[in-house]
């Protein structure tokens, strides 16, 4: 095996990309100008095995990864235009690009407080506890991506790569929490991606708790990646890959139910030889791999790319687990699709299935009561209706119960939602008392 050398290419050095030859000026401004805002990083995997560069414009790979023009609003993207004109000093500009991600709401659906859980007096940092059975982990050193998603909401997080020196330090005080809270039975590794962590470091993270493993509850660790799409030879040609897969199984053989939780948006992510091969040799392991993706204009708005993506995943050894609506935040403007469309592309994909491909879930909104699904169009009494329900909840207990909203057909999020036959959703005043209960000073939105 030859080790496979990782570019990755980013504002500073992006004018590199042999095949970025084909961009026009505006194009090129546009990345640099919507690229200072949003986060911009690709690879040459990305660029030379995943982007057809003969149609890049309504390629999905091009539009996942690299800035456009209408991502962001016009003034801002005029305002930012400007100060690069001008040339304002670097400190000038971040600021100003901060003021910009401000407005693009950076921390929806309660991540800020509400999910942060206390332990010995404290918030934990880098963990999140909103559902009874798993725990968040966002270990420092996986804070970072192979690849940046342009319509990622974690991107407040990007800020560089932080020292591994807490690495133990992070892991200890979260195998603590595990062996106090036996309810949790999910370890859910995440980030960015923490994958893009070497061996080394990542054992680091894992060892102090594989040490406790028998005096916590934990049954499956979930690691969750989108490194078979952006970087798939991190599994077969790295100069760890070997060390790494050997842990993998390490943990298999422990008893634990070891999975991926991989990031696939287009079927094109999964017709290389690079990310089969990864699949193999993960699979080899005894891990699981279950795949989810949230929907989006521009890059798989439509059924047919979601049927061929669920079925090349079951053939590829991989379970298809959730489809997520996109969540208000950065250029949610530009992939949005009302529930109502999201919902029938899911529906049309899902019937050109097999039950095998039927294990995935959606459209569903991560909001901040919980994962609410939307099950269906229907008509009640005269009134029609989009019919809901949790499929995972901030209180367990509402978990399944079907309830209903007015149907609009530009909705796109909870938020614009009404309550049908009624004027409350039926968790609206619990997750009140919840909400005052946690933290009187919280920031977070309520029904985000
Ligand atoms: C989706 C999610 C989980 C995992 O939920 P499952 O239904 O077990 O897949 C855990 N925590 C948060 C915050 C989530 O959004
Ligand atoms: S891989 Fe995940 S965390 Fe990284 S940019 Fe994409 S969506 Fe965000």
């Amino acid at each position: 095996m030859t080790e496979k050398k990782y570019i990755a290419y980013t504002l500073r050095n992006y004018k590199q990309i042999k095949q970025l030859s084909v961009l026009s000026e505006a194009d090129f401004n546009a990345i640099k100008v919507v690229g200072n805002v949003l986060p911009f990083k690709t690879n040459n995997y990305v660029i030379d095995e995943l982007i057809n560069w003969d149609d890049y414009k309504n390629d999905p790979i091009f539009n996942l990864t690299f800035p456009q023009k209408k991502m962001l609003k016009q003034e801002h993207y005029d305002l930012i235009e400007k100060a690069l004109k001008d040339n304002i000093p670097e400190s000038e500009l971040f600021a100003l690009c901060n003021d910009v991600r401000v407005e693009l709401n950076p921390h929806p659906a309660g991540q800020k407080c509400l999910n942060v859980p206390m332990f010995n007096n404290k918030l934990m940092q880098g963990v999140q506890h909103k559902y009874r059975e798993t725990v968040l982990f966002f270990p420092s050193a996986g804070q970072t991506c192979h690849a940046y998603c342009t319509f990622c909401f974690r991107w407040p997080q990007f800020i560089g790569e932080k020292n591994m020196k807490f690495a133990s330090r992070e892991s200890l005080e979260v195998a603590k929490y595990l062996q106090e809270h036996h309810e949790v039975t999910d370890l859910l590794f995440t980030g960015g991606d923490p994958m893009t962590m070497t061996y080394k470091v990542f054992k680091k993270y894992i060892d102090p708790i594989l040490e406790v493993l028998d005096k916590t509850n934990i049954q499956t660790i979930r690691i969750g990646t989108k490194s078979l799409s952006f970087w798939p030879y991190r599994y077969t040609h790295a100069q760890d890959s070997k060390e790494m897969l050997s842990l993998f199984k390490k943990i298999v053989d422990k008893g634990i139910n070891l999975a991926f939780m991989a990031h696939f948006n287009h079927p094109v992510e999964l017709g290389t030889d690079a990310v089969k091969e990864a699949i193999r040799a993960l699979r080899s392991t005894g891990a699981q791999i279950r795949t989810q993706s949230p929907i989006f204009k521009h890059i798989n708005d439509d059924p047919e790319i979601w049927a061929e993506m669920w079925r090349k995943q079951v053939n590829l050894n991989c379970i298809p687990y959730y489809m997520f609506m996109a969540r208000d935040t950065g250029a949610k403007d530009y992939f949005e699709l009302p529930i109502d469309r999201a919902y029938e592309i899911f529906k049309a994909a899902y019937s050109k299935v097999s039950g095998i491909c039927r294990t995935v879930r959606g459209p569903s909104m991560s909001c901040t009561p919980g994962k609410v699904l939307i099950s269906g169009i229907a008509e009640i009494k005269g009134e029609k209706v989009f019919v809901l329900r949790f499929i995972q909840g901030r209180n367990p207990d509402w978990v399944a119960i079907p309830f209903f909203a007015k149907y609009d057909k530009d909705a796109s999020w909870i938020s614009d939602l009404e309550p049908a036959f009624g004027d409350k959703f039926f968790f609206e005043d619990e997750m009140e008392v919840i909400y005052q209960q946690k933290y009187t000073d919280c920031e977070d939105n309520k029904f985000e």
